[in-house]
């Protein structure tokens, strides 16, 4: 589902109206071999892959001898890199990976985990989960994406996953002695497009210009070698168990086309629940209970050695050892998958719903492919092979399988494989104007024509009647760096209060590359459309330099994003809090108001000052913990209301 946002494209009456026009302007095509891979933009550079995982996070390449794809392990450390993030308290640069692990008992609150599951979401979306995390998530705007405090900093998802990001590029440039600038970086199918949205921004913080970003089970498939010759046809199950997540995808590849038939899963269930549940079971067996609440150590020692033990089992049928008291720890194969089977059995409903919603039975399947570290365990790989029919695939190594998909990606994206169908994409970013004069992409650049997208969009005043819609082509975040294709109004909006209108905005590239833009608002069914054809095409100079500068100013780019989309925020908020106390000022007293008054007054003070991310978030923060615990008391009241026959506003 895609969500709504919370700004209008403009605000009422802030342009004067134009009739809508029929345009006739440029959109540019390419092949992908010419336009990417060819020109200024550096050509024999390498292009990484790269599996931005929740719990480990890996970047491969294709070796030039051989030309197979290669997981990229530097100095000796293993390919895999957990993607842990802690900040030390003095303020020094974060450190990553492995290195970063300890902290994740030893400190908490300053030391971030999982971070890809708040990717490109907001508060509600986590529906919950939020208080599970050993480190601060804040509550902010309902619509806003999330913020995670650390000290007195705010960071976003994006911040957090471009640290990742930086250290694998740090990894690959360091192994592979030259600079590396361009990727491929994988998502789960399901990641809806604020969430891909968000990971090519995190590239981008990392310095990386994004080429694509590909689904996680066709980057699998393509390291299996399937869907590599345009001729072939198969259908087939990606079954990804990893640390902290499960997602089966059944996909259909045809003419090198990937469709995503269906997916399924659960976003809290993997190899961490294995090791808790093997922790609970020790925990129980030595009576250690009353000893584990605080002990930092004992509760570490116990999760690395439930780990440890897990994956000795997917090789032996027994394990032992003792903790540092000296109490014997032992655990049979046939024990531990005892204590697994309800959470195998769980994957398994999952995989017979993703066949249902595609409509199709296991006999369908050419190949079931196993994915994540998680599937190494026998009972994993006996459950999937019994339920489909068939001996899954697991001949590649899991850990690597995604990212060793990611760079074969990457390498035809770079026109290397001759052999591979290359389809027509679209070489820039289309989208339109929102508030603050950002660009908000619809269609990425790269995508295969034709193609369809859209997103959903609301108002933010009250009775706002009309809409613009700007249409523009390009990589910066900012509209006014990109190229304006065209622009129109939605008129005769019926007025309603803010956020009520449902606005989709639909981009349709057919295969000559006409766009076809439209604009409905669900309610009242008011629509309007404009069609831009291509014509005096840019030129490949021009779309390499429009590239270019995306890149050049990638940095300043997304922290521009950022503060605006941060004050859009903010202004909203005042907006909303303001209009709140007008309406409902009987309920609180004359100190609330007041207090109200003085800290919305704060926050204009910190916009009126361009006060920085940081204090803008903290004066935001200060104004909803105030605010929130008066929402909820007007809501008790009026839901008490409605029950009495009685209504308020
Ligand atoms: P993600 O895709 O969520 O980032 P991974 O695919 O890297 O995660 O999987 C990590 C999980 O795989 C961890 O829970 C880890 O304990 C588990 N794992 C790794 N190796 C083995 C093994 N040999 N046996 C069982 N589980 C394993
Ligand atoms: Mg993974």
């Amino acid at each position: 589902m895609q969500s709504v946002r919370a700004y209008s494209i403009y605000p009422r009456g802030r342009f004067a109206y134009r009739a809508p026009r029929r345009l006739r302007l440029t959109l540019f095509m390419a092949k992908v071999a010419i336009n990417l891979s060819t020109g200024s933009l550096q050509q024999e550079e390498i292009i990484v892959g790269i599996d931005l995982g929740t719990t480990n996070s890996l970047v491969a390449y294709i070796h030039p001898d051989g030309r197979q794809p290669v997981a990229i392990n530097d100095q000796g450390r293993g390919s895999i890199v957990p993607s842990v993030v802690h900040f030390p308290a003095d303020g020094e640069a974060p450190i990553v990976g492995n290195e970063a692990k300890p902290y994740l008992l030893t400190n908490p609150e300053n030391t971030i985990y999982s971070v890809k599951r708040l990717l490109g979401k907001n508060y509600g979306d986590l529906g919950g989960h939020a208080a599970q995390y050993g480190y601060k998530i804040i509550d902010d705007n309902s619509e806003g994406m999330v913020k995670i405090r650390v000290g007195d900093r705010f960071y976003s998802p994006i911040d957090l996953s471009a640290e990742i990001l930086k250290e694998l590029r740090a990894r690959a440039e360091h192994a592979l002695k030259t600079p590396v600038n361009r990727a491929v970086i994988t998502v789960p199918a399901y990641f809806n497009d604020s969430q891909r949205q968000a990971t090519r921004d995190a590239g981008r913080l990392a310095g990386l210009d994004v080429l694509r970003i590909v689904n996680e089970p066709t980057a699998a498939a393509l390291a299996y070698g399937i869907g590599l010759s345009p001729d072939e046809e198969k259908t087939v199950a990606v079954y990804d168990l990893g640390g902290g997540t499960f997602d089966v995808s059944i996909l259909r590849i045809q003419q090198g086309i990937f469709e995503v038939l269906s997916t399924n899963g659960d976003t809290y269930l993997g190899g961490d629940d294995m090791d808790r549940l093997l922790v609970e079971h020790w925990t129980g067996q030595l009576g250690l209970a009353s000893q584990l609440g605080g002990n930092i150590p004992l509760q570490q020692e116990l999760r690395l050695l439930a780990e440890q033990a897990k994956k000795h089992l997917s090789q032996h049928d027994d394990f032992q050892d003792e903790l540092t008291g000296g109490s014997a720890l032992r655990i049979s194969k046939a024990e531990f998958n005892a204590l697994i089977q309800p959470l195998v059995d769980r994957t398994i409903t999952s995989c017979r719903q993703a066949l249902t919603d595609a409509q199709l039975s296991t006999a369908d399947l050419d190949a079931v492919l196993l994915v994540g570290g998680s599937t190494r365990v026998p009972l994993v790989y006996e459950s999937v092979s019994t339920f489909f029919g068939q001996q899954a695939n697991n001949s590649l190594n899991p850990d690597e399988v995604v990212a060793l998909g990611a760079a074969i990606q990457a390498d035809i994206l770079a026109g290397n494989r001759r052999d591979v169908l290359l389809l027509d994409v679209t070489p820039l970013t289309l989208g339109i104007e929102t508030m603050g004069g950002l660009m908000d992409p619809i269609i990425g650049r790269n995508s295969k024509i034709p193609t369809k997208a859209g997103r959903q969009y609301t108002t933010s005043v009250d009775g706002q009647v009309n809409l613009k819609i700007s249409v523009y082509q390009g990589e910066r975040d900012l509209v006014r760096e990109n190229r304006k294709l065209a622009e129109f109004d939605l008129r005769g909006i019926p007025a309603m209060p803010a956020g009520l209108p449902k606005v989709d905005v639909n981009f349709i590239l057919n295969a000559d590359g006409i766009l076809k833009v439209e604009a409905i608002e669900l309610r009242s069914n008011t629509r309007q459309a404009v069609e831009i054809k291509p014509q005096n095409g840019l030129t490949d100079e021009q779309v390499e330099q429009m590239l270019m500068d995306s890149l050049v100013h990638a940095k300043e780019d997304v922290a521009a994003r950022m503060i605006i989309e941060t004050r859009t925020m903010a202004e909203q908020l005042i907006y909303q809090v303001e209009r709140f106390v007008d309406k409902n000022s009987q309920y609180l007293t004359e100190e609330e108001i007041h207090e109200t008054a003085a800290q919305v007054q704060n926050l204009k003070d910190v916009l009126a000052a361009n006060g920085d991310k940081d204090a803008i978030m903290r004066t935001v923060d200060t104004l909803e913990e105030l605010t929130s615990p008066f929402a909820e008391r007007v809501m008790n009241i009026s839901i008490k209301q409605a029950m009495q026959g009685k209504r308020i506003e």
